[in-house]
């Protein structure tokens, strides 16, 4: 795991020669880059409190494809995603959009005015349960997509704290092929999110799903729909894109879903994933206008148990 400062400067680094590479993507990556260092650089780390996990039961979960954080009493640090959610939010209202800052506006007075329980937001954007986020905007008359937006990257770095635990748990119980890949699933085996890409790793292009939610990285067989599961091959293709060195697209016939796929020597870390796929998203544009796209929701949608101690609090 890298150091805040050592994962800063690569953000700095891989942001820079992205810029180069694509002028016109230079304030899109910019303010992306701005995004992510907010997490990066909070006044403290995220709170994640590691509950036990005993390998029958891990065995069992991988083999039933259940998320390692469903039905766990997760903490979610609810006073770091607030932090980092005004943090993010100013981020945007420093930008020369008057549409945006006026659905800001909005959010923000909500947020100050009490309007908004910070408790329900985050515990909802943790296990990213999309359409509930959506009704307390609905709720409280705010912007819907802005809202998901900014809760969801501000529980971010919880989840991927989460991740840092539980990851090492699922590499315990795996043979190191993708054949005997103890995770199955097309989601995430932490999170349940669906993959944000894909990745060929190594001389063997290996393949392995990144987490759009918590970064984790999993190996996939090659021949795979993550969405819907499909294996037939004959209804598994790549789009190329004209000029595309690194990435390419594969789509499934079945659902009509897509993937980014990319070279990857160096995996980037979890925290600079939304950066590449800022900057691949020609790709997304592509794949969209031949009438494909990528599901919303999550692959598996989690809830979190209620710690103990505070059912006391609550029978008492
Ligand atoms: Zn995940
Ligand atoms: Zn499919």
């Amino acid at each position: 795991m890298l150091a805040t400062q050592d994962l800063t400067l690569l953000l700095d680094r891989r942001a820079a020669a992205l810029q180069k590479a694509q002028p016109d993507l230079v304030e899109a990556l910019e303010l992306q880059a701005r995004l992510i260092r907010a997490g990066l650089t909070a006044a403290r780390a995220p709170e994640a409190h590691p509950f036990a996990l005993p390998r029958e039961h891990l065995a069992a979960r991988v083999r039933e494809g259940v998320p390692l954080l469903h039905d766990q009493p997760a903490h979610v640090d609810v006073h770091f995603a607030a932090d980092l959610f005004s943090r993010l939010a100013d981020i945007l209202a420093e930008r020369d959009d008057a549409h945006l800052r006026s659905r800001l506006d909005g959010l923000v007075s909500a947020a100050t005015g009490g309007l908004l329980d910070p408790e329900r937001l985050f515990g909802e954007a943790f296990v990213q349960h999309q359409d509930h986020v959506a009704e307390i905007a609905r709720q409280i008359g705010v912007d819907a997509e802005l809202l998901a937006t900014l809760a969801s990257q501000a529980v971010t770095p919880l989840l991927r704290a989460y991740a840092d635990h539980l990851l090492p748990l699922l590499a315990r119980i795996d043979d190191g092929t993708s054949q005997g890949a103890a995770w199955q699933q097309g989601y995430c085996p932490v999170c349940g999110a669906w993959p944000i890409l894909a990745e060929l790793r190594g001389v063997e292009l290996a393949r392995y799903l990144r987490c759009a939610a918590c970064g984790s990285g999993w190996r996939s067989p090659r021949l795979f729909c993550s969405y819907c599961a499909n294996e037939d091959y004959q209804l598994l293709g790549t789009l190329t894109i004209e000029g595309e060195q690194r990435f390419r697209i594969g789509v499934c016939e079945r659902c009509k879903g897509y993937l980014k796929v990319c070279n990857a020597f160096g995996p980037p870390p979890a925290a600079l994933l939304a950066l590449e796929d800022a900057a691949s998203v020609h790709l997304d544009v592509a794949a969209i206008e031949r009438g494909y796209h990528r599901p919303g929701g999550a692959g598996f949608a989690i809830e979190l148990a209620i710690p103990e101690n505070e059912w006391v609090e609550e029978l008492g």
